[in-house]
């Protein structure tokens, strides 16, 4: 039986989860969600015993139900390979009273390699199936992480290219070094002299131009967005969470059929919908931990029923949790309205127009599953010190808050079930903000000194992503104004 996507803004539209990847949004700003969400149909006591490919296969294969077992299988044999720099794609560590499940081994040491490194391959495949003939153009604005997650992903696999657009300026100096080495014939990066909003815009404009779609037609091209609200991001995310309970059965930490609890450091409410889902495939959760920094737009919604981005936008050391409409909160909204697509639609009106929504007291009924709470910037450094002091284990800025919001909880609540932190950044990445938590004093040395002291005191060796980039060549050099975007695209694409 095949499982279709519908449009959370659309009862009508109705499409399958290969055209779902394919065309990422859709339309109307709808957003595509699984008609049904299935039941895992394996036992943990057979999953526990599983890689994490094989995991990826049983939880994949129940969800984008028109690839085929081989095409499934091809796709999660070449993004979950050496790539990644541990054997189980996705290790726990046991610290301060939970489970750290580290998300960062891929490629770029983030968790956006998780599922980047799968989708260029559901991608290619999905066109295959659908008789798309043109290649892909990946288009892609980032303020430092997605860029180069999806660069990595997408380097070098045939029938396909990638234009990442970044504010000059706008990104740290480790995320710009990381994009602008980037190898791949079919890889382009180009800084913009603007911030991160103007090349956001300009990549929606492309999107949206007719004239130029019609144009990379004719010269054998079509665009398609490598963007976190595309299920093709999505549904591998489920894939670790129900690994992570797998392994806590395996080595007896957890009895079968225990609760856990998930906390998840979150920014465009991605990461923990994929939770979520879990959840529903049978995975059992007690309580979904949502953790957001000082723009905690989504601890307020769970606080009140109301979500209000109307407010002051703050720059912290978590800047992957920096956002203020989280996209991904739609699929939650438009389930608890009842899957009613006109009532998702009326209140995704009303945050255009007034940037805020109130969901009825109904809807707010059915967020028993949730948990919301927040860190400011002191407490987060505070938890990257005191964790590190407690267990010589060190976290990266974003997982701190999510560790942060985990002791308030236990505080709170004295509800001592075994629980996993997703881990979604390597201290690497963020080496600057974790160390100078650990000791003021280190802010007066240099970025690569840093890096190096973080081994040491850590004990960990400095990941491959980061040694690489010590002596890369730079091969991206260009900087275009916002106006000149559209030129720069068609030069790289000679039409
Ligand atoms: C993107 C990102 C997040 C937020 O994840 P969402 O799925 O957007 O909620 C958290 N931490 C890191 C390191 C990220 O890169």
């Amino acid at each position: 039986m095949s499982l279709m996507y519908v449009s959370t803004r659309n009862a009508n539209e109705k499409v399958t989860a290969s055209q779902a990847i394919l065309k990422g949004l859709a339309d109307k700003g709808g957003l595509f969600v699984p008609t049904e969400i299935p039941k895992l149909d394996v036992s943990f006591d057979k999953l526990k015993n599983m890689s994490y490919q094989e995991t990826a296969y049983e939880v994949m294969k129940l969800l984008l139900t028109d690839f085929t077992e081989e095409e499934l299988k091809n796709c999660i044999n070449r993004a979950y390979d050496d790539k990644f720099d541990t054997e189980e794609i996705a290790p726990l560590t046991k610290a301060d009273g939970a489970y750290f499940l580290e998300l960062f081994h891929g490629a770029t040491i983030a968790f956006k390699d998780m599922a980047l490194s799968i989708l260029p391959h559901l991608m290619i495949t999905s066109a295959r199936k659908n008789n798309v003939k043109n290649d892909i153009v990946i288009l892609t604005a980032t303020s430092g992480d997605t860029g180069k997650a999806a660069l990595a992903g997408f380097a070098d696999v045939e029938g396909t290219k990638i234009i990442v657009f970044y504010p000059k300026g706008g990104v740290s100096p480790i995320q710009e070094k990381q994009m602008v080495t980037q190898k791949g014939d079919n890889t382009h990066v180009i800084g913009i002299n603007g911030n991160f909003d103007e090349a956001q815009t300009g990549v929606k404009k492309m999107f949206t131009n007719e004239a130029l779609a019609k144009e990379l037609s004719s010269k054998g091209y079509q665009f398609s967005s490598a963007n976190s609200i595309n299920i093709g991001r999505l549904v591998p995310q489920i894939v670790y969470y129900v690994y992570s309970y797998a392994k806590l059965l395996e080595n007896e930490e957890i009895k079968d059929g225990e609760s856990i609890n998930i906390v998840v450091p979150t920014g465009n409410f991605g990461n923990i919908l994929a939770a979520f889902y879990a959840k529903n495939m049978g995975l059992p959760v007690k309580k979904l931990i949502c953790a957001s920094n000082e723009n905690k737009v989504l601890f307020d919604f769970f606080e009140s029923g109301v979500y209000d981005k109307n407010r002051e936008f703050k720059l912290t050391s978590s800047p992957s949790m920096d956002i203020l409409i989280s996209s991904n909160l739609e699929r939650l909204i438009y389930r608890i309205a009842g899957e009613d697509a006109e009532k998702n639609s009326a209140l995704m009106q009303s945050l255009i127009s007034e940037g805020k929504y109130e969901i009825t007291d109904e809807m707010k009924s059915k967020l028993g599953d949730f948990y919301g709470n927040w860190c400011s910037e002191e407490e987060t450094a505070e938890t990257i010190k005191s964790i590190y002091e407690d267990t010589g284990y060190i976290i990266d800025t974003h997982t701190a808050v999510a560790a942060g919001v985990y002791r308030k909880y236990r505080k709170e609540t004295g509800d001592d079930t075994k629980t996993v932190i997703a881990s979604t950044a390597s201290p690497f990445k963020f080496t600057r903000s974790v160390m100078t938590a650990i000791d003021p004093s280190y802010d007066s040395k240099g970025d690569f000194e840093l890096v190096d002291e973080l081994s040491r005191i850590g004990n960990v060796e400095v990941p491959n992503a980061i040694e690489e980039i010590r002596t890369a060549p730079v091969r991206h050099n260009t900087v275009v104004d916002t106006a000149d975007m559209e030129k720069a695209v068609k030069a790289f694409l000679e039409i």
